[in-house]
């Protein structure tokens, strides 16, 4: 298959390009700059530009940002939309977290209806935070499934950069949505909600300040700042899922003729930054002197509970299998130490 994959220097998308790879596709990547192009290909030597190729496409907030991108010989079948910012950097919710989200989403949407008639799949990566109810908290008992839709508003949005965040993946997924009932476009959607990501980082991240967010706890934990700090932070969301199980989400996704119109929960179950701590601590015990004691306080399950979570749909519809929390991390932790050089 001929494919589209936006935002490919991202931790996510590394992982999805390489399983695309891997499968034989044809994919052109979008990127920032020259430079992000240059560091890709530098990990894929093994691929022509038959099979990886770049787009460049600086700022997905831009009205039109996609109209050239989408535009390609042999013409793209399906599109991978992953670009959207997951930091907290912020100086401005709306321009830095929230414009992008949502004008990057339709301004791919509209471009291959206008553009790219060959496209039949778009998969959009969404979130566990287009899915969660923040007011709601912990939510002992309460089973999340796709079925749920975060109730945030706009003026919340505005609050703070987490809600900020949750906002801009709610609005990006409900546009996309949107997009399709109103426009009736040539392709079908799927959306994919994930919550917490861990896995190995990109290959080319070149230095721990750089490491993407969800997991710059695992680095926080290897370097000593919770040890530093007395407590382990709240975990924040109690779901996770691996970054290749996700990979293979995205791809699925794609593949599976009824995947279409369908959102997916795609989860792995249940971790704590607790549980994180004291996984690095069995598999690496180089890192002893670093970690909190095990009677730390923080980081832990709240003693009332949690909610619950389905994930039925992408077993039953993506094949899903999820790996361990173990794997996950030890495999994270592994990855890390290859980048090195605080260690
Ligand atoms: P990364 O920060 O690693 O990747 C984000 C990607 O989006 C990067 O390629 C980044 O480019 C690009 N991007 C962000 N803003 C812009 C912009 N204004 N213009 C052009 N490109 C932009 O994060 P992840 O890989 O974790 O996130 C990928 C997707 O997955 C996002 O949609 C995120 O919301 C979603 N997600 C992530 C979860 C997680 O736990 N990691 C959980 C749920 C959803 P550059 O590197 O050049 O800045």
């Amino acid at each position: 298959t001929r494919v589209l994959l936006t935002g490919g220097s991202g931790f996510i998308a590394a992982w999805v390009l390489d399983l695309l790879l891997q499968q034989g596709h044809s994919v052109v990547t979008t990127v920032r700059s020259r430079a992000k192009a240059d560091a890709i290909k530098a990990k894929h030597p093994e691929y022509g530009s038959d099979k990886l190729s770049f787009a460049i496409v600086p700022d997905i907030a831009v009205e039109g940002a996609f109209d050239d991108a989408v535009k390609s010989d042999p013409p793209f079948e399906a599109v991978l939309h992953t670009a959207s910012p997951f930091h907290y950097n912020v100086t401005d919710i709306q321009k830095d977290l929230l414009d992008p989200a949502l004008i990057g989403t339709t301004s791919i949407l509209k471009a291959i209806k206008k553009s790219a008639p060959s496209v039949k799949r778009v998969v959009v990566t969404s979130s566990f935070a287009a899915v969660f109810d923040p007011a709601k908290g912990d939510n002992p008992g309460y089973p999340y499934s796709e079925a749920d839709w975060s109730p945030l508003t706009h003026e919340q949005a505005l609050e703070n950069m987490v809600a900020g965040y949750r906002y801009s993946k709610t609005s990006a997924e409900r546009a996309a949505w949107d997009f399709v009932e109103k426009e009736k476009p040539n392709f079908t959607l799927s959306t994919i909600c994930p919550p917490l990501v861990l896995g190995p980082t990109a290959p080319w991240l070149a230095s721990l300040d750089n490491i993407n967010t969800s997991n710059a706890r695992v680095r926080d934990a290897i370097l000593g700042k919770f040890k530093e700090n007395g407590e382990i932070p709240p975990s924040g969301v109690y779901l996770w899922i691996d970054v290749r199980d996700l990979a293979i989400a995205h791809v699925k996704a794609m593949d599976v003729p009824d995947a279409a119109g369908k959102r997916f929960f795609t989860t792995a179950g249940y971790f704590s930054n607790k549980e994180i701590v004291e996984l690095i601590r069995k598999n690496f015990p180089e890192y002893a002197d670093k970690l909190p004691p095990p009677d730390v306080k923080g980081g832990d399950y709240p003693p009332g509970g949690v909610y619950k979570y389905d994930n039925s749909r992408s077993k039953e519809v993506l094949g899903l299998e999820f790996m361990s929390l173990e794997k996950s991390v030890v495999d994270l932790v592994n990855s890390l130490k290859a980048v090195g050089e605080q260690f």
